[in-house]
């Protein structure tokens, strides 16, 4: 192959004004990170990056390019020497490399060196009249091409490329702060907690276990989503906090009507996340709720939910439909363990019919029965956290044990 580097665009960072420059930093730290063991070389401009194959696989370049938010697009480029006719040796061999059979093409030149000697259209005059006349597959066609050879004269030197290839986009991960992820193992909140994440949210996840209400493959579940999703993180590492949620649930079934055990349950998984939130300096919750598609996420639900909490609540798939949510659960990876059929908290307990219109003074006149503050606190204060790192090989096959067990065995191998 012609090609000898990977350019990356940086998409809409240019739009960020005074942040920029951390912007810059960031993705320029995040692609080192996610480089890392590879056979590159890595060329950090302000406004683009380039890495230079050596004798690197692209395959697996472009594999872990897929894990690093704030890259709009890519191409594969050579790069030649600015002498017009270094250039136009290079433009020949590369259309001979990717056309052999009789197609039309067009140039495209950008110039960013306003002191070279030759302007935009003149290079681009030079350039297809000389590759027309010794490819004999290529006619011109301006309007409609079948391949475009894009030129760019920089300062440094001379780019030419023919892909343009849309990568993950957002914003490098950890520029906007740091969430807290409310984890089930369900389809939807790992999407939400990559969607974040694409966005710039450096997350942490929480996740309510009832073990052993729940089996320990459900707990296991979780970890095993992490580890997928570990792999956009900055440093392909999640810290997972488990709050033991038994206590709550049995409380549930004991003093609240069954029509609101949902609404209230959700009231009480608000609290503690809002708590551990501010515990672990981050800034919102993120949830994986949609709008409709649940009794507890109706519009009317989720306002007596909310307001247990002023913390802000990113809800990245709350207008989506499930089938967008399944396609990108597949593209992450999650999908198949999603489905795997283990209880969790919420689905150990369904109500037959639960309230769809909760109103938020019954709601507190229910709590009263019991002291959830207490049990509120004493979640928190017994949480068990976890660091998973996306090639961790943690395995929980122990069923029977509490989280709480397994997780000071994790610390343990540690
Ligand atoms: P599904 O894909 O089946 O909808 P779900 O995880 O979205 O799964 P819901 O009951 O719709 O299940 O829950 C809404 C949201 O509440 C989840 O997306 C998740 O963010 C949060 N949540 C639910 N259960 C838990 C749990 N056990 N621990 C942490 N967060 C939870
Ligand atoms: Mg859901």
């Amino acid at each position: 192959m012609i090609y000898d580097r990977i350019l990356l665009r940086f998409g809409d960072l240019t739009l960020k004004g005074k942040n920029q420059k951390e912007f810059i930093k960031a993705l320029h730290k995040l692609v080192a990170l996610k480089m890392e063991g590879l056979n590159v070389e890595i060329d950090y401009q302000h406004d683009r990056i380039y890495i230079h194959l050596l004798d690197e696989n692209q395959e697996k370049v472009i594999e872990r390019l897929k894990y690093v938010s704030g890259i709009s697009s890519y191409s594969f480029v050579v790069k030649s020497d600015k002498d017009i006719n270094v250039i136009k040796e290079t433009a020949l061999k590369l259309m001979k490399e990717v056309v052999n059979t009789k197609s039309t093409f067009k140039v495209n030149t950008k110039r960013t060196d306003k002191n070279y000697s030759l302007r935009s259209m003149e290079i681009t005059k030079a350039v297809s009249g000389y590759v027309l006349s010794n490819h004999k597959l290529l006619s011109v066609d301006v309007h409609n091409p079948d391949v475009e050879l894009n030129i760019e004269l920089r300062n440094d030197a001379c780019y030419l490329y023919n892909t343009n290839v849309r990568a993950m986009g957002g914003y490098p991960v950890g520029t906007a702060g740091k969430g807290l992820l409310m984890l089930s193992g369900g389809i939807d909140s790992p999407v939400a907690g990559y969607l974040a994440m694409k966005q710039g949210v450096e997350i942490e996840c929480i996740h309510f276990e009832s073990t052993p209400l729940t089996s320990i493959e459900s707990a296991q579940k979780v970890v095993d989503l992490v580890k997928k999703m570990a792999k956009f993180a900055p440093n392909n590492k999640i810290n997972v906090h488990f709050i033991p949620f038994k206590e709550i649930h049995m409380a549930l079934l004991d003093y609240v009507p069954e029509a609101y055990n949902i609404t209230i349950m959700r009231r009480m998984m608000y609290r503690i996340a809002t708590e551990l939130a501010k515990r672990r300096n981050c800034l919102c919750l993120i949830n994986g709720e949609s709008v409709g598609q649940v009794a507890s996420q109706t519009l009317r639900s989720m306002n007596t939910i909310n307001s247990v909490t002023n913390y802000p609540i990113l809800r990245p798939l709350c207008t989506y439909d499930k089938l967008d949510i399944i396609s990108i659960s597949k593209y992450i990876d999650c999908y198949d363990l999603s489905i795997k059929p283990f209880e969790d908290c919420c689905t150990v307990y369904v109500p037959k019919a639960p309230a769809t219109a909760p109103k938020i003074d019954k709601a507190e006149q229910y709590e009263k029965a019991f002291d959830y503050e207490t049990l509120v606190k004493k979640a928190v204060d017994n949480v068990n956290s976890i660091c998973i790192s996306a090639d961790s090989d943690i395995d929980l096959p122990l069923m029977g044990l509490e989280v709480t067990e397994v997780i000071e065995m994790l610390k343990m191998k540690k």
